[in-house]
């Protein structure tokens, strides 16, 4: 061993020994910050389907390729860090003499092949990030950035570790051909050939390149070990385990977001019946009461701002970022742990649990971090402003769009549950719709024995259930398919499309209650557990006696269709939901129905956000528009997965709109600008947003907005009066 090779060694060693203590104790910090948070049991079931579901979506980087360019440039990145870390291993042989290697594999030549090529495309794609991040950061000229609200420097500072590490990758190959101790061929890494073609002939070159590349490797590990929070460096740990642990792995690719998590206590869900706000938890009000998983969610993002580029709050002026909110959580989660840590925490009836001993020798700012309320105004020092926690429609486009998986809406609702049942706060306007839903089961407020008034005047007769036995469907009506005037229209034309195509189905009629998904979404789970367990019992009872495929409902309004179909089986309530737009797009393919008149002036269609993103019912509606319109339908910009909320879902519809641009007018811009004059929705409350939108903008005569079984009758009837101009919402 040289001297040069003595020093290089050396500082291999001592940069290294620091590192990795540093590492050790952010490992035990963080893993200690995690397991503060509540029990999560279903966590650890289907392990098999979280191994496959992990190893697909990292190794297929199924969400980061939607975005296509920087999708595979992430990918040859992770693959450079993953594969190209034994090239930091094998440095560690160069620092100790310049031909020494990686034992049995480093003489292999497929090994040379594969590290020249991932470390060139490695090289590619994080040139590919870098200029993206530097064409999206947030000062630049003009628009709004992802990027907004991220910590910049740790984004390019991980970004300029890897380019260097890539380099000096290559500079100690370039060294060792340049000195002639490079054992892979020519043909298998060109570029490590070309580069030593310009090096000199310099023996320790390859040991100097080599304990620079350890030194930036162990800069990186220090800083993130010293920055526990630094998620856009973390991610590249944490991902796996975040992915592996999500909520239903075995949910089938592409088939939606699934229910919302019921309420727990300790992990388990809770009982209202014998559920005690003095034991229990309801909701979460501090940090350390999310789960577990919910603190590996806030450590893990990335804070790559996808969630926030798709938010239609964000984009509309409102104070809620998904990112900004997971951020806030994450920064405060980290700031209160040393006092959680220390045994501080308030039990349930808000008393101090630790002893003023145990508190005595804190550091100031950890309790300062304790003494804030997790809800709460700038003014009340609060982590998250209530206008930030109410902004939310639960549209699931950030969940949609997180590449690690982090669970935004049931944060959100869990934060809204402590709000509503414990503390009582919630936007004022939505409490008319609570009373209505507690006293009345609908939130319009209307008398329960008018809920069959839609099936009047139609020209055949509606059979109830009890009435007839033979029914194939049970058509779930709906509170604004019962109610709201321009739902019934819907529910009139889907009614009349059934009946015409020969299907035997029936409805509740007064039996019906609202399928309690506005409570739910608002944070009223003792409401919504009310109204469903009443639902599920009437629904038992009508298809008694049924298997499962057998129980077949079909709901125009997405809402119901996502809350029957998904969120009762929690409840005992397992039945076959198909959302209208499914039903009829399978009658007219079989033949049932038959458009004979196709709807011309252009036709373009927006996605409810229960419908398509929650649920993946995005071919359905297309199908049937596109056997009833005349011509192509026009799409809009956002559209599909990435399609733009109405402003209504997540109980928004009852709440008012006071900040930044109204949801619904971004929407009918968007769609107006397609020139179409039909809007198709397939949604009772995108239609009443959407009809409001055009409507404020003064478009009602150019432009209408109709539920797609209305265009479809239009087609198959056009005989059949239509109603003329929908009228104006009851709500
Ligand atoms: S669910 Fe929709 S509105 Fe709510 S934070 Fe996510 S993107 Fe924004
Ligand atoms: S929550 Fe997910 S999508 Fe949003 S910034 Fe974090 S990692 Fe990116």
């Amino acid at each position: 061993m040289g001297s040069v090779q003595i020093v290089t060694t050396i500082l291999a060693a001592a940069i290294t020994a620091v590192a990795v203590w540093l590492a050790v104790r952010a490992v035990l910090k963080m893993t200690a910050v995690i397991r503060l948070g509540q029990p999560a049991p279903e966590r650890f079931t289907d392990k098999g389907a979280r191994t496959k579901t992990m190893l697909v979506e990292t190794a297929g980087h199924t969400r980061m390729l939607k975005w296509g360019v920087v999708g595979a440039a992430h990918w040859f990145v992770m693959v450079g860090f993953i594969v190209l870390s034994l090239l930091v291993l094998e440095a560690y042989f160069e620092v100790v003499t310049p031909t020494g290697g990686l034992p049995i594999i480093g003489h292999w030549t497929i090994f040379g092949l594969a590290t020249e090529v991932i470390t060139v495309l490695g090289l590619v794609g994080i040139l590919v990030l870098m200029a993206i991040r530097l064409r999206n950061r947030p000062n630049r000229p003009g628009g709004r950035s992802r990027f907004t609200g991220s910590t910049m420097w740790q984004g390019y500072f991980v970004e300029w570790i890897v380019l260097l590490v890539l380099i000096f990758g290559l500079l100690i190959r370039g060294f060792k051909v340049a000195t002639d101790h490079f054992e892979y061929p020519f043909w298998a890494t060109p570029v490590s050939h070309a580069v030593g073609a310009v090096l000199p002939d310099w023996q320790d070159g390859t040991s100097v390149a080599a304990v620079i590349k350890i030194i930036i490797s162990m800069t990186w590990l220090i800083v993130i070990s010293l920055n526990v929070t630094m998620g856009v460096a973390w991610h590249r740990f944490l991902a796996f385990p975040n992915i592996f642990f999500k909520r239903e792995p075995a949910r089938p690719a592409g088939s939606g977001l699934g229910a919302l998590r019921p309420m727990t206590s300790q992990g388990k869900p809770l009982d209202f019946e014998e559920a005690d706000p003095e034991k229990d938890q309801f909701g979460v009000a501090h940090v350390e009461q999310f789960s577990w998983k919910g603190l590996l969610d806030f450590s893990t993002c990335t804070e790559c701002g996808r969630c926030q580029s798709q938010c239609p709050a964000w984009n509309t002026g409102k104070p809620l970022s998904p990112k900004l909110l997971v951020l806030s959580l994450r920064d405060h989660a980290y700031a209160k742990a040393p006092y959680l840590l220390a045994g501080g925490g308030k039990d349930l009836t808000g008393e101090e649990k630790a002893t003023q001993a145990q508190l005595a020798h804190l550091d100031v700012l950890a309790l300062a971090e304790a003494d804030k309320p997790l809800i709460g105004t700038a003014e009340e020092g609060g982590v998250i402003d209530p206008d930030v926690l109410w902004s939310c429609t639960t549209c699931g486009a950030c969940v949609e769009q997180c590449p690690v998986d982090i669970e935004h809406i049931d944060h959100i609702v869990d934060m809204r549950r402590y709000q509503v049942l414990i503390e009582s706060s919630f936007p004022s306007e939505a409490g008319v719709m609570l009373r209505n839903l507690e006293n009345k089961g609908n939130p319009w407020g209307a008398p329960q024995n008018t809920r069959e008034d839609w099936t009047k005047g139609l020209d055949f007769e509606v059979p109830r259930v009890g009435e007839v036995d033979d029914f194939e469907y049970l058509f779930w009506v709906g509170c604004a398919g019962a109610f709201e005037d321009r739902a019934k229209k819907t529910t009139r034309a889907v009614a009349t499309l059934l009946n015409e195509a020969g299907v035997k189905f029936a409805i509740l009629g007064e039996g019906e209650t609202c399928s309690g998904d506005p409570a739910r979404r608002i944070g009223n789970e003792f409401v919504f557990q009310m109204l469903a367990q009443q639902n599920v019992e009437t629904l038992n009872e009508a298809f008694e006696g049924r298997e499962k495929a057998k129980r077949k409902i079909v709901a125009t309004c997405p809402h119901c269709f996502n809350t029957l179909g998904n969120e009762y089986g929690q409840l005992g309530g397992e039945f076959e939901v198909v959302h209208h737009t499914q039903l009829l797009a399978h009658l007219v393919s079989t033949g049932k129905l038959t458009p004979v008149q196709p709807v011309d002036g252009g036709v373009t269609y927006h996605d409810p956000c229960y419908l398509g993103r929650h649920n993946r019912v995005f071919a359905a509606p297309r199908e049937v528009l596109g056997d009833a319109i005349e011509g192509d339908l026009t799409e809009m910009p956002r559209n599909s997965e990435r399609s733009f909320c109405c402003g209504a879902g997540g109980a928004r519809m009852w709440m008012e709109e006071k900040i930044g641009k109204r949801i619904n007018v971004d929407r009918v811009e968007e769609a107006m600008a397609t020139g179409a004059k039909t809007v198709a929705v397939g949604c009772p409350f995108c239609s009443t947003m959407l009809n409001d939108g055009v409507n404020g903008k003064g478009a009602g005569e150019q432009v209408e907005v109709i539920d797609v079984a209305s265009v479809l009758l239009r087609s198959v009837k056009p005989e059949q009066p239509q109603g003329g101009k929908e009228t104006a919402p009851v709500g």
